[in-house]
């Protein structure tokens, strides 16, 4: 579960001896605290080409990821999340979460389980899409890999990760309660209730994973008839600093009762070049109130052109054929008081005050 770092390599044997000799003295001296590298919560937005991968990575070393991509027989997916482990120092995921049994989400899960161990595997449910052929073998597929690891878990469940909460606030269709986080929602006067969503969408798993001040909210797919139950007619949800946008940012997936509510300093959309991230979806995001930031997965290069965000703060500009799969990172420190967007195609950052 703890992270692992690159070590110094020690050659000579006289040079073994002395090392060995300090660190003996280092860790014996009464009162002095073991050097660690810096520790902070990271999250990754991992380029799944318009699916979804989101892992999380605590200051304990723990890790949860959300979705696993698409089936790729040449494990592109499965390469990209095993980069941004790489890069967060970890070699197994203790969490996997798979928010709804679509291909964007599930489709990759074979290929990952075949190259990373994974501990718990965690679902909403059964699938509810299991009468057609496709969805039924998505669902056999998942079944294959979560047997005798699985969990199915409800709103309010947590998962036991040290100093932090990771509380789930919706799944299969169910919302969360948490009365400490309800917050009155004026923008429900003018609202209308929008049509049910039967299918696997509505059904998705959403969390909310809090570090002191910082809250960071993770919906999958859910859908618009679930996003207006969560915002009216009270909001559940309270306020966030980072919002993983629902939905890829497709069509009609933000309901501004929920995103204005949220307030969230910082918006990250998971879109694809040409999945997601439509005109109308970003045109909302940018106008949700509170929004300082929107960040990208992909500049959208079908019709939403003159929509993107600053091109800084998108990981990927190019069509899915020359894409090189950067990722968009959160560094959250320790305390949860601050944390930093970083877009890994260029290095450019950010920095924000968590609320
Ligand atoms: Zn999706
Ligand atoms: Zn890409």
């Amino acid at each position: 579960m703890s992270r692992t770092y690159p070590r110094v390599g020690v050659r000579h044997g006289w040079l073994t001896v002395v090392t060995a000799t300090l660190l003996l003295a280092f860790i014996t001296s009464p009162g002095v605290i073991r050097a660690q590298p810096p520790q902070t919560l990271d999250i990754y937005w991992i380029d799944v080409e318009g699916g979804a991968a989101t892992l999380v990575v605590t200051p304990q070393g723990e890790s949860v990821l959300m979705d696993a991509g698409w089936p790729r027989p040449d494990f592109r997916d499965t390469e990209r999340i095993q980069a941004a482990m790489r890069d967060a120092g970890i070699t197994t995921i203790d969490y996997l979460l798979i928010s709804h049994f679509h291909t964007d989400h599930v489709g990759g899960l074979p290929q990952l389980a075949e190259r990373v161990p994974i501990g718990q595997v965690i679902d909403h449910g059964d699938s509810v899409e299991q009468d057609g052929e496709a969805g039924l073998a998505l669902w056999r597929s998942y079944e294959a890999v979560a047997d005798g690891r699985r969990r199915t878990v409800e709103p309010g469940d947590k998962l036991p990760l040290r100093r932090m909460e990771f509380s789930f606030i919706a799944a299969h269709r169910q919302l969360a309660e948490s009365p400490e986080r309800r917050r009155p929602n004026s923008r429900c006067d003018t609202a209308t209730a929008p049509a049910v969503d039967d299918g696997e969408n509505g059904h998705s798993l959403g969390y909310v994973l809090s570090l002191g001040a910082f809250q960071f909210l993770n919906m999958g797919d859910l859908t618009p008839d679930r996003e207006y139950a969560l915002a009216c007619p009270e909001n559940r949800l309270g306020v966030v600093d980072l919002w993983q946008v629902p939905h890829h940012g497709g069509y009609g997936a933000i309901r501004p009762e929920l995103a204005g509510a949220l307030e969230p300093t910082v918006a990250v959309i998971n879109n694809g070049p040409r999945k997601g991230g439509t005109p109308e979806s970003l045109a909302s995001v940018h106008a949700t109130p509170g929004v300082g930031d929107v960040w990208q997965s992909h500049r959208a290069l079908s019709d939403a052109e003159a929509m993107n965000t600053d091109a800084r703060l998108i990981a990927n500009l190019t069509e899915e054929e020359d894409c090189e799969g950067h990722w968009i990172k959160a560094t959250v420190q320790a305390d949860g008081r601050a944390w930093t967007m970083t877009n890994a195609r260029t290095g450019y950052s950010r920095n924000y005050q968590s609320k």
